[in-house]
């Protein structure tokens, strides 16, 4: 994609950031933007990057790594956000600041066990199936508790929050819900858990970030809007 539709997209979507956040008095600053770059090349990512983006998500791990080698001059903070076999989480631990995916204890185990002792503890968000959709990954609403008490627990990975793709409502105050759900659950997690730096709501796509920033998202992860429609 061209440079200067890639910054003209990120400008558009930071604007929208910013009408969502006064809409219901929070600040701006308070919302991340992630770029989700799947199946993009490294030149788009670079042309983000110069236009000022920092956060990068990427959901098939060895396509990540190409690009992560290939924009090594870069400084990028990586999130991992797609599936991840249990048999794939070292290259995880080793080369990413995030995960968001993180559904079952095992996951989180290998990546507090694998992650390097030199670097600082990977950052983790829980995935929740809000919807409790059959196809859907994620740990069902009634288990966040006891797997965020055992991730907690863990060394070398600190629970940041939690993350969440709701199924498409009609509306935008309908697809407050699910978004909401998801942050009551994080509010309880922070009584329960009140020595755990649970700051994070990983909520709101493309289609649906109006909604996600109103319910309190903390990061939205933006895809389509910044690069264009993937085939
Ligand atoms: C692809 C993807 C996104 C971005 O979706 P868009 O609709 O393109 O903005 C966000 N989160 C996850 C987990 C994704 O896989």
């Amino acid at each position: 994609m061209r440079k200067e539709d890639i910054t003209e997209n990120l400008n558009r979507v930071r604007g929208r950031i910013a009408a969502s956040c006064s809409a219901c008095g929070r600040d701006p600053g308070d919302v991340i933007l992630l770029a989700v770059s799947k199946t993009r090349p490294g030149a788009d990512l670079r042309s983000a990057y110069d236009a000022g983006q920092r956060h990068f998500g990427e959901n098939y791990l060895q396509e990540a790594l190409e690009k992560q080698a290939e924009l090594d001059d870069l400084d990028i903070t990586w999130h991992f956000i797609g599936p991840l076999q249990s048999n794939k989480t070292r290259a995880v631990a080793e080369h990413f600041h995030w995960m968001h995916s993180v559904d079952r204890l095992k996951i989180a185990q290998r990546l507090s066990a694998q992650r390097p002792p030199d670097m600082p503890p990977l950052n983790l968000c829980l995935q929740v199936n809000i919807d409790g959709e059959e196809s859907k990954s994620g740990v069902a609403p009634a288990e966040v508790a006891a797997l965020a008490e055992a991730v907690a627990g863990l060394a070398n990975v600190r629970l940041r929050g939690l993350m969440a793709i709701p199924a498409p409502r009609e509306s935008e105050e309908e697809q407050r819900q699910p978004f909401e759900a998801l942050t009551a659950l994080l509010e309880e997690l922070r009584e329960r858990l009140p020595d755990q730096p649970l700051d994070t709501l990983s909520m709101g796509m493309s289609g649906d970030m109006e909604a996600a920033i109103a319910s309190g998202a903390t990061m939205v992860r933006i895809g389509t809007d910044i690069f264009g429609r993937r085939d």
